[in-house]
């Protein structure tokens, strides 16, 4: 069976710290590894319209910062294919079979969905489309035949959707579509980086984002108001090391050899903590670490945005002949389902046939 990466990002706004360590970070090692067969990152834009029906624009206008922050991070068309959602009409297609397959119960206990509506206000007039965005999110992982979906662990529940889908899809229908496996970040604080506020969740929705293309000065700023302990007033207070940002931002970020370069005087992060904890460290000094950390794995790419916005033109090229190679593996997959559900009429000769014999002998 042949090693398949689909994953991707609503163009809701540019990539903040929660995509790159959430998933963006181990889809270009992935890519790098050279052990997938193909691989399909997908700019979900109509997903993203499910609740910004009212703002195409803003969904228009963050397709291209989404496809640069990808390139900027290593994306390389060359070897993943980057493709706009809405392009491929197949996925439609597909939803509409597989959303007789799942009932509205089984999708309001979606733990991702019902928090998403509690964070957007929705409660008493929830679009159909976005309750419904799991479906058509398993509709993106079947067509391409996904093996592998590295994502954060919010996407947790949408994986499951889709293997029910699969399974349910297959036991009527024969075996046809794939079960993919979800991939989740190895390290803990990856999971679900919290916001610079102290949030549960960085997310473009809440606006507490460090972004991939903020400039030096931002980063510079947006550390050092992050929320911290508001306990610990003064150097000499002892500190929480849970739920303090700045401890879970170096948790995902921070390497050994990042001590030797920034911090000498301490040899690891469970001596920085354990001084934190005692008393007698500043945040200043633990957040100009983290800003250190932060601003050398920023800075080149950085670089590299900048010199992709250089040519634009050349970024919707890549996403147009991006847009053509998934298309066809939609469209492959497409077909297969069509014949499995038997609504292949004109294809099926048999069925002509039989119909056709039927005919003759009433006469
Ligand atoms: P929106 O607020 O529009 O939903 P978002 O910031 O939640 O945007 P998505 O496009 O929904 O971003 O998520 C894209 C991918 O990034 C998913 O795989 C998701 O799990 C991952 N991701 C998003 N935020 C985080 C985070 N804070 N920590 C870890 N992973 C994250
Ligand atoms: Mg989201």
């Amino acid at each position: 069976m042949n090693k398949i990466i689909l994953t991707g990002d609503r163009p809701t706004g540019r990539l903040h710290l929660g995509h790159y360590v959430g998933s963006l970070k181990r889809r270009v090692e992935l890519q790098n590894s050279g052990e997938f067969d193909k691989i399909y990152i997908m700019i979900a834009d109509a997903q993203a319209l499910t609740d910004n029906a009212d703002n195409p624009e803003k969904v228009r206008q963050n397709i291209i910062e989404v496809a640069l922050d990808y390139m900027a991070c290593g994306i390389d068309p060359g070897r993943s294919t980057i493709f706009i959602q809405s392009q491929i009409a197949e996925l439609c297609e597909l939803t509409f079979y597989y959303l007789n397959l799942v009932t509205v119960s089984r999708l309001q206990r979606n733990p991702t969905v019902k928090n998403e509506i509690q964070m957007r206000n929705f409660e008493a007039s929830i679009p159909v489309g976005f309750f419904t965005y799991p479906i058509s999110q398993a509709s993106d992982i079947t067509a391409f035949k996904a093996t592998v979906v590295p994502v954060g662990e919010d996407q947790k529940p949408m994986l499951e959707q889709t293997n029910e889908i699969v399974r349910k899809f297959n036991s009527i229908y024969g075996q046809t579509l794939i079960e993919p496996q979800i991939l989740l970040p190895d390290n803990q604080a990856c999971l679900r980086l919290p916001g610079t506020d102290g949030k549960a969740k960085m997310s473009k929705s809440l606006g507490n984002c460090i972004y991939l293309s903020d400039s030096a000065d931002q980063v510079r700023k947006k550390v050092m108001g992050m929320y911290t302990d508001p306990g610990h007033i003064k150097v000499s207070d002892p500190g929480k090391i849970e739920g303090n940002t700045v401890f879970t931002y170096l948790d995902a970020f921070c390497k050994p050899e990042d001590f030797r370069k920034y911090l000498p005087e301490y040899a690891n992060l469970d001596e920085l903590k354990a001084h934190y904890q005692r008393g007698g460290l500043g945040d200043v000094k633990v957040k100009r670490f983290l800003e250190s950390i932060l601003q050398e794995e920023l800075e080149p790419i950085r670089m590299r945005r900048k010199e992709l916005e250089q040519d634009i033109e050349g970024i919707y090229r890549i996403l147009e002949q991006g847009c053509e190679v998934a298309r066809k593996a939609a469209a492959q997959t497409l077909g297969e389902v069509r014949a499995a559900m038997k609504i292949n009429y004109f294809s099926d000769r048999e069925l002509i046939a039989e119909q056709a014999r039927r005919y003759r002998t009433d006469k």
